[in-house]
């Protein structure tokens, strides 16, 4: 094989080869307790690679991968990276009608899948005539009468010989389309150059203080863009990735985390929620784990000193990002006790600053719309202009685009974030603003709710009337005017929640994020 460790590492691809070429048999990643190294992921990757490009995939042409976090979707994402191609990930829960929406948006050429949603894809791509060919792993749940276009991932790997041929590929051409869904309407297919991504991938590996020792957790779907930086981040690095589907099973993962000795464990709210009650029971921790992370969602401050205990060695770092620019900001983990509110300040090489709604500077300590800086920000979303221009906006430099994330933060003398709110979750109720998160960390204070999340629903005479959902504890036996009363000890008259709705479990989205448009129709 040729010595490709002098590549620069310019394009998403090129950490695969550099990594494969300086520590060939190091374990890359470790799915569901099967270890591969370096040089089998690099191998398995040439041979698709060379697969897809007889398939006719050119530069720029889109890939979906329908997948679960497996061994054959790694090797896909990488193929596709390095045979010019722009991948997608899609949830291997999506149904039907968001598939058909996606594959049709992407335009995509060739489907990567697994044979057990055989039942979802196949009326799916039979229903469009964009997809050419569908490469599965596993066993088709379903007989096809006429299967052209349709091969097994297994088959396909050792049809082809490992190529060499690298397509003609720069910086600034697409990587990847992360799709991600807004509050209304369909996906947005978020644009991400190589050049961005790369940027941000090196950016997250300097300030998680990463090196290629660490053994990442990887447990969120690679769907979504914090999944998919685990594996990016690690190729880049060198490291070995612990890849589980996902945390319906905790106990099977903690015996994971243990027989691995993993050092990075990244996770949302809900995860680090379970693991604490888990806890509660029976006494769980992991020594070995150096660096928590959080994003998605914020990180109640009540739950720090557990996660503490939990992970006795480790740094917790509290986060925030958009898609539309993978991650805005982070918390140097040393503050955590003494800045526990905050989701601190621009990741490494961005810039961040607040204007009000008219676009001037705001105050320290005086709320406003963020702003982000960096070449981390998106290209645009993808056939989709207007959303763009709402999303980017004109910046310092002629020609220049910035992000506007239309979140409402406070910024503190000394520059740490504080989030307030979206700009579009504001609920207008007898004509004052409330934001819901102020509500939802009153109701989240009180002994024995799990989670609460709070809209607005139309009312007659209030505008908006402010509606609250809770998840409780078994043991908890307040009424709803009992919990109105405590939240009137905290808050104004017009923000106290007109009803609260206990929920035997909130509605997610497969990131793990309360759905609150799923909370809307009940
Ligand atoms: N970008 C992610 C989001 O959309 C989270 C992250 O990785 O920071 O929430």
């Amino acid at each position: 094989m040729m010595d490709l460790s002098g590549r620069p590492q310019r394009l998403l691809g090129e950490g695969l080869l550099a990594s494969a070429t300086s520590h060939p048999e190091k374990v890359a990643v470790i799915v569901e307790g099967e270890p591969y190294t370096y040089s089998q992921l690099l191998k398995a990757v040439l041979c698709l690679k060379a697969a897809l490009q007889s398939r006719g995939l050119m530069r720029g042409d889109r890939v979906a991968i329908y997948m679960d976090n497996t061994w054959p979707c790694i090797v896909s994402v990488y193929a596709v990276l390095l045979a010019g191609g722009v991948f997608l990930v899609i949830n291997p829960q999506t149904k039907s009608e968001k598939l058909h929406f996606l594959l049709e948006n992407s335009d995509a050429r060739i489907l990567l899948t697994d044979g057990h949603i055989a039942t979802v894809f196949v009326p799916v791509v039979q229903s469009i005539s964009t997809v050419e060919h569908v490469i599965y792993s596993g066993v088709l749940k379903l007989s096809l009468d006429d299967d052209t276009g349709f091969a097994h991932f297994d088959t396909v790997i050792s049809e082809h010989a490992p190529s060499e041929q690298f397509a003609q590929v720069i910086p600034n051409d697409l990587a990847a389309l992360l799709y991600t869904s807004g509050s209304t309407g369909n996906p947005k297919g978020v644009m991400q150059t190589h050049q961005a991504m790369v940027f941000a991938a090196w950016s997250l590996i300097e300030y998680l203080r990463l090196s290629p020792s660490e053994k990442i957790m990887l447990v969120l779907p690679l769907a979504f863009d914090y999944g998919l930086y685990q594996l990016l981040m690690t190729i880049k690095l060198g490291a070995t990735l612990i890849v589980e589907r996902s945390f319906t099973f905790p106990a099977q993962i903690y015996n994971r985390m243990l027989e691995e000795s993993i050092t990075v464990f990244p996770g949302v709210p809900t995860i680090f929620a379970m693991m604490v009650a888990t806890n509660r029971k029976k006494k769980i921790v992991f020594p070995s784990v150096t660096r928590v992370t959080n994003t998605a969602a914020a990180l109640t401050a009540s739950m720090i000193p557990e996660l503490k205990q939990i992970f006795p060695n480790a740094l917790i770092y509290k986060m925030y990002g958009q898609t539309e620019c993978k991650r805005i900001s982070y918390l140097e983990p040393e503050l955590i006790d003494s800045k526990p509110a905050s989701v601190g300040k621009a990741i490494p090489g961005t810039e961040l600053f607040l204007l009000s709604p008219e676009g001037k500077a705001v105050e320290h300590g005086e709320p406003g719309i963020l702003y982000v800086r960096g070449p981390h920000v998106m290209a645009g979303y993808w056939k989709q202009p207007e959303t763009t221009a709402r999303m980017l906006k004109d910046g310092l430099l002629p020609g220049e685009r910035i992000l506007c994330t239309h979140d409402w933060f406070h910024m503190d003398d000394e520059g740490f974030l504080y989030f307030e709110g979206r700009s579009d979750d504001i609920i207008k109720t007898r004509g004052e603003k409330v934001s819901p998160l102020e509500v939802e960390n009153v109701l989240q204070e009180i002994p024995g709710i799990k989670e609460a999340a709070v809209i607005g629903v139309t009312d007659e005479t209030l505008g908006q009337a402010v509606k609250a959902f809770i998840v409780v504890e078994e043991s908890m036996t307040y009424k709803e005017r009992q919990l109105k009363k405590m939240c009137l000890a905290n808050l104004e008259n017009f923000m106290v929640p007109q009803s609260i709705v206990c929920l035997a479990e909130m509605p997610k989205t497969q990131n793990g994020k309360i759905d609150k448009k799923k909370l809307i129709k009940i």
